[in-house]
């Protein structure tokens, strides 16, 4: 099982598993299963393939000044576009403190 491991070091710290179970993305809170994805036995973290699979950076129409770059969330915040809690991953300025969650970009 070792070998099947894949490293996501944007969107997870541990190795993950290639899962096609379709369930709840812990990435994007996305309730509907969107594709099969990686799994961390370790946290029971899932992270579909359609998010693990999103550019490290990107340009967002809502903050054209700056990139956004692609992170895990870690203090809790909220999409500065829809107001709702970041469940995991988000689209970050630092130099703005912007941030967007995965189903505004
Ligand atoms: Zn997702
Ligand atoms: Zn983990
Ligand atoms: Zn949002
Ligand atoms: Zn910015």
């Amino acid at each position: 099982m070792e070998s099947e491991e894949v490293s996501l070091p944007l969107i997870h710290e541990h190795p993950m598993i290639p899962w096609n179970d379709l369930r709840k993305g812990d990435c994007c809170g996305r309730l509907e299963a969107i594709s099969d994805g990686y799994y961390c036995k370790r946290c029971d973290f899932f992270v579909h393939r359609e998010c693990s699979e999103s550019s490290e950076f990107i340009k967002h129409p809502s903050h054209s000044v700056h990139s956004l770059q692609l992170r895990s969330n870690s203090h809790n915040n909220y999409c500065n576009l829809c107001r709702k809690d970041i469940t995991h991953l988000c689209y970050r300025c630092d130099i703005c403190d912007f941030e967007v969650d995965l189903y505004c970009v």
